[in-house]
């Protein structure tokens, strides 16, 4: 009997226990395959190559049967939930990116999320953070110990010489020994600990970024990842605890950027102001806490729409501002952005712009700022009043804003409208309601009835049953005719709406109850599996 428990998810990685018979593994860890699977190793047919035809493979491949199961591409083997997964030969698809992305979406797309994936012969110290981070659990020593039989060095960033062992470069119980096996080992087990704890604390992707710098093969597979949408993005957590770093060139192309740009076009209601202003953004957050943004309030007195222009998210309307990563990111600031940031920017306004017709638009920027947004009105064919004169805080610069929105009527953002649309993609009706109380204890009322709180660490919205009845449509969990004590758990579910994401709010439905919760997977993996905490439940009511 095998038992995956996954304890947290980062995108494909998890974290958790494997756990077959008596013995249980930590994940990502290392397995010993022959304590827990004495047969596998003499078992035939389980070598077959990933570049195999089909013809080979329904001859040769014996995927086994329960758990372990030795799966291929062109396989047709069957998987049950919770078996470990083997898939053969990964090691040789590291340096081939092309490849290793194309088997790697055809394996996940065919065998369910809730089974525990072991690369034999496939990790170094070097290469399991990009395994990991791929969706792979268990691994072994092998490929370490055969870089100890060829004299190499292993480290996190990279594979070396031997010489450089006892080099004062590590100072491990091996080292300390002069023996270099031992070191390769311990450095492999170091990276799974770092590696455990930055899933644990939904930041993998921050040590990959690291660690794939001196491969080109690794930043080549991490790029052609970030375009598997279809793969990564129903996994992808709405909102994390941690900072989004944005710091190299490819957190523009990061799943939560994309989300970020489709739902501002796709999702934002129509705007409540005629006037829009595009404003720079401030190294605090949220942006209007910051001394710059206490100014441009001061002149723009809410007689235009406040959109904040940023890299990487684009654009920010203020009523999203505390919404995740809008208030999480942390990005290096030198002033200057390149032909690709400015192009992807631009989009994102165009984009945005282009959805809602204002009257006006304003720019009160300067720099690569003002230079997206010119190249985004002139892909709308609008025009655009440039107000800054110098710097946009500049009291020349305020006065001007000012006195461009002379005469333009005054209406403040409206928070819970904007959220609302982000989040569930509800346009809502929201005269009467109003934000109470303080971070981190705000809430909307209407009438005295609270209808939402706010998550103060995301700024998304926890509807109340009053304030489900707003959300007329999506987000909604079907479950069995039981009562849950708890948590609702995977198997108990019949139906999950497929836009939802981890994190996400959610209205759970059964046979004369329902509840309040937040999800602890993506709709599709709910679905898809046969164990673990789907949802966490807030609030339970029997009708
Ligand atoms: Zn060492």
């Amino acid at each position: 009997m095998s038992l995956f428990n996954i304890r947290r998810r980062d995108c494909l990685a998890r974290e958790g226990t494997y756990a077959h018979g008596e013995r249980e593994v930590r994940t990502p860890g290392i397995i010993d395959i022959p304590a827990f699977f004495p047969a596998l190793d003499r078992e035939t047919g389980t070598n077959v190559p990933l570049s195999a035809s089909a013809g080979f493979v329904s001859r040769y491949q014996h995927p086994g049967d329960g758990s372990p199961v030795v799966v291929h591409p062109l396989g047709k083997e069957s998987v049950a939930s919770g078996a470990l997964v083997v898939v053969a030969n990964w090691h040789t698809v590291l340096s081939r990116p092309h490849d290793f992305i194309r088997y790697l979406t055809t394996l996940k797309g065919k065998i369910q999320p809730d089974t525990a994936w072991y690369a034999p012969a496939s990790a170094l110290p070097s290469t399991v953070a990009l395994l990991a981070y791929a969706g792979f659990d268990l691994f072994d020593l092998r490929a370490v110990d055969l870089e100890t039989a060829r004299g190499s060095f292993c480290l996190a960033e990279g594979v070396f010489p031997g010489d450089l062992a006892g080099s004062e470069t590590c100072t491990c119980e091996g080292c300390a020994r002069g023996d270099i096996g031992r070191h390769n080992r311990l450095a492999l087990e170091r990276e799974l600990a770092l590696i455990r704890r930055f899933i644990a604390e939904s930041r993998l992707r921050d040590l990959v970024e690291a660690r794939c710098r001196s491969d080109p093969h690794q930043v080549a597979i991490m790029r052609l990842l970030d375009g598997e949408e279809a793969l990564l993005e129903p996994c992808t957590p709405v909102a994390r605890p941690t900072p989004f770093i944005a710091t190299t060139s490819e957190s523009l192309r990061r799943i939560e950027v994309k989300r970020w740009g489709r739902r501002l076009v796709e999702r934002s209601p129509s705007s409540i102001h005629e006037v829009a202003v595009l404003l720079p953004c401030s190294a605090r957050k949220p942006y209007s806490t910051s001394l710059s943004h206490h100014r441009f309030a001061r002149a723009v007195r809410g007689r235009a729409h406040e959109l904040i222009v940023t890299s990487p998210l684009g654009l920010v309307p203020r009523e999203l501002e505390r919404v995740y990563p809008a208030a999480h990111y942390d990005i290096p600031v030198t002033g200057h952005w390149d032909r690709e940031e400015l192009a992807l920017i631009s989009s994102v306004i165009a984009g945005y712009l282009g959805r809602h017709p204002y009257r006006r638009v304003l720019a009160h920027l300067e720099g690569g700022a003002l230079e997206a947004a010119r190249m985004a009105a002139d892909t709308c064919g609008i025009p655009l009043e440039v107000t800054a004169e110098g710097h946009p805080t500049d009291p020349a610069s305020l006065t001007a804003l000012d006195a461009a929105l002379e005469g333009e009527r005054r209406r403040p953002a409206d928070v819970v409208r904007g959220v609302l649309a982000w989040q569930f993609g509800a346009t809502v009706e929201t005269r009467g309601m109003a934000i109470r109380g303080r971070p981190p204890l705000e809430r909307v009322e209407k009438g005295g009835r609270t209808l939402f709180t706010i998550d103060a660490r995301t700024g998304l919205l926890r509807p109340t049953f009053e304030g489900w009845a707003l959300i007329p449509e999506g987000y909604r969990v079907r479950i069995d005719a039981f009562t849950p004590k708890g948590d609702i758990l995977a198997p108990g579910i019949t139906s999950a709406d497929e836009g939802i994401r981890e994190g996400d709010e959610v209205l759970v439905l059964g046979e004369g109850l329902s509840a309040t919760g937040r999800a602890a997977m993506g709709g599709p993996e709910m679905l898809r599996s046969r164990h673990g905490v789907a949802v966490r439940v807030r609030r339970i009511k029997r009708e």
